[in-house]
């Protein structure tokens, strides 16, 4: 425990958009908190900015060579911060004995390990990267009640439910009379598009999201439903709920985050402007609030809370998703991992924009589905499914 009281934090990922949020919320609060880690990918200069600002005590970065140029910089300028690298050091910055908290905000399946690691030595783990949970749902939620570790969901839809049903909401959501999770979704910027026209998108069309300001992979996922799909499989796993428990519902304007609805007719809702530092905010201080620096919401300046059904024949990623849940086991990584090889094919101008769900999908008919109840035979799904998919998109 820190001298002062402090909660030390680690960041994973505090680079993006979801490190810069919660860097963002942890500097209005230096009464509560001092940051441990910060880590990156490869964004050294912005890595090199952050620790000016937060001082951290170690900042990691994935190449040596990246984490020889920021040592020599910040030994230039005369901070103390020790720079390490590679995968054994994001483990090794998630489970410090001196860590009370961490923030999971790496994308895509490179954020497991470290994220796992953090649940296992029993921190409070603030979830951000879904990719982790959908990939290896049950071993990670076994891990978190073996462990005694402190999981607060900081998707916004996520954050909501949980604001939103009882305190103990675990064994099943109808023993706490909930009858329904309604995960509200904004449509993408493509609502309402044919599929003749999505096949035109391009990738900054698709990174310019209406309502929220998110990394690249993310805001291709919204804009496919492919997110939406892996926010059902978390929302099973961490409210315990079946897939028919899920109602997908779109609103466009995301002032409601998501919804519980209960055996007696009511319907529990959490609204707010979309702005990551109010979950961000609720995840570092629950169960107490702080302020998040988020304009107070004005009803009047929404004016109209609308809702629709998803189209899910424009939008194929939904429907995959969630037949990856029933089928259970290694198929949501391997959904994930196929998504993850056709995104990075999209931005990167191999693929066309409805093509994503036809590689998830070819990918997803191509594998077995085994038993997920080991991280080896977790990993070893995600690798094959990537091998699968760089073939089928003709990579290999
Ligand atoms: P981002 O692309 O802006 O940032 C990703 C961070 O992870 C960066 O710091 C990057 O350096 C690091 N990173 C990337 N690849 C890595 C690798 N292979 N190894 C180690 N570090 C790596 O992404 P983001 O929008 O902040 O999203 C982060 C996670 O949070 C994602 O899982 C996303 O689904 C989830 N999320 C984001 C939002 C949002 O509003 N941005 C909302 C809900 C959930
Ligand atoms: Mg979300």
């Amino acid at each position: 425990r820190d001298p002062h009281g402090l909660r030390a934090v680690t960041v994973l990922g505090a680079t993006g958009s979801i490190g810069t949020s919660t860097l963002d919320v942890i500097a209005r609060h230096p009464e509560r908190y001092r940051v441990h880690a910060l880590t990156a990918h490869r964004s050294r200069e912005s890595l090199l900015r952050r620790c000016r600002e937060h001082h951290p005590e170690v900042a990691v970065l994935d190449r040596e060579q990246d984490a020889a140029w920021l040592r020599s910089r910040l030994a230039d300028e005369g901070l103390a911060t020790e720079v390490r690298f590679g995968a054994a050091a994001l483990v090794e910055v998630a489970e410090a004995s001196d860590v009370d908290v961490v923030m999971a905000a790496i994308v895509g399946a490179a954020g497991l390990l470290p994220t796992l690691a953090a649940v296992r030595a029993g921190k409070r783990v603030l979830l951000a990267n879904k990719e982790a949970l959908v990939m290896s749902g049950a071993l990670f939620m076994d891990a978190v009640a073996r462990h005694g570790a402190t999981l607060l969901p900081i998707d916004s839809e996520h954050n909501a439910i949980y604001q939103c049903l009882p305190v103990e909401h675990r064994g099943g959501l109808s023993r706490h009379g909930v009858t329904q999770l309604l995960l509200t979704a904004s449509g993408g910027p493509f609502r309402g598009w044919t599929p003749e026209r999505l096949a035109t998108v391009t990738p900054d069309q698709a990174c310019a999201h209406p309502n929220w300001s998110m990394g690249r992979k993310i805001s291709v996922d919204s804009a496919t439903l492919m997110n939406k799909g892996l926010e059902l499989v978390e929302a099973c796993w961490l409210f315990d709920a079946r897939p028919e428990q899920v109602q997908v519902v779109v609103h466009p304007q995301s002032v409601i985050h998501s919804m519980a609805a209960y055996s007696d007719g009511s319907v529990i809702a959490q609204l707010g402007n979309p702005d990551m530092r109010t979950p961000i905010a609720y995840g570092l201080a629950w169960p107490e609030r702080i302020d998040a620096g988020v304009e107070a919401l004005d009803l009047f300046r929404v004016a109209h809370l609308d809702f629709e059904a998803p189209d899910e024949t424009a939008f194929p990623c939904l429907r995959l998703a969630r037949e990856a849940m029933a089928a259970g086991g290694t198929a949501p990584a391997i959904l994930n991992a196929a998504n993850e090889v056709a995104v990075d094919a999209f931005l990167t101008g191999r693929l066309g924009f409805t093509a994503i769900g036809d590689l998830v999908a070819h990918t997803c008919d191509a594998l077995p589905v085994e038993r997920a109840d080991e991280l080896g035979t977790v990993l070893e799904a995600d690798a094959r499914a990537r091998r699968t998919a760089a073939s089928l998109l003709g990579d290999d």
